[in-house]
């Protein structure tokens, strides 16, 4: 098999869903972290890591089967996949392409680093970042988030 097909065969496997490809080599699980889904899903999930790409070198691919994406839903991964695509299939052929974009706000998906914030506290307060390029700053305490985003996720 050459490359190309297998790349092909990974790409169209599923009836109806989403592929998330070009997603940065080693983040698919964040990815899913992000997106809600890793551990409580009844959604069929199909992982590849480390797939060669001609653009990226390495890249991660995610199929999800019988969930299409919202756009709300998948501009959270531009934050550690800013090269991501996502396909949305139905009944086998790509009906829809998108690339993601980066939400100037993101909220619910970051814990904040001080112990003292707010969004910490026992009060239900969803934690907000302002997206501030590579960055992300506490919408309540100003905390900013300078590097390893993904380690943060809650
Ligand atoms: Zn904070």
């Amino acid at each position: 098999m050459t490359p190309g097909q297998n790349r092909t065969l990974l790409v169209s496997q599923i009836k109806d869903g989403t592929v998330i490809d070009h997603i940065t080599a080693g983040e698919a699980l964040n990815v899913l972290t992000i997106l809600g889904i890793a551990g409580t899903t009844t959604e069929s999930l199909s992982i590849a890591t480390n797939v060669a790409s001609r653009k990226e070198g390495r890249k991660d691919i995610l199929k999800i089967s019988g969930r299409e994406l919202r756009k709300e839903e998948v501009d959270r991964i531009a934050l550690i996949a800013p090269h991501a695509t996502i396909n949305i299939i139905r009944d086998y052929e790509v009906v829809e392409k998108k690339g993601v974009t980066v939400p100037p706000v993101i909220k619910g998906v970051v814990k904040c680093p001080n112990p003292g914030c707010i969004s910490n506290a026992k009060e239900p307060i969803e934690s907000a970042f302002e997206v501030l390029g590579k960055e992300l700053r506490c919408c309540y305490c100003d905390w900013m988030i300078t590097k390893n985003i993904a380690s943060h996720i809650i």
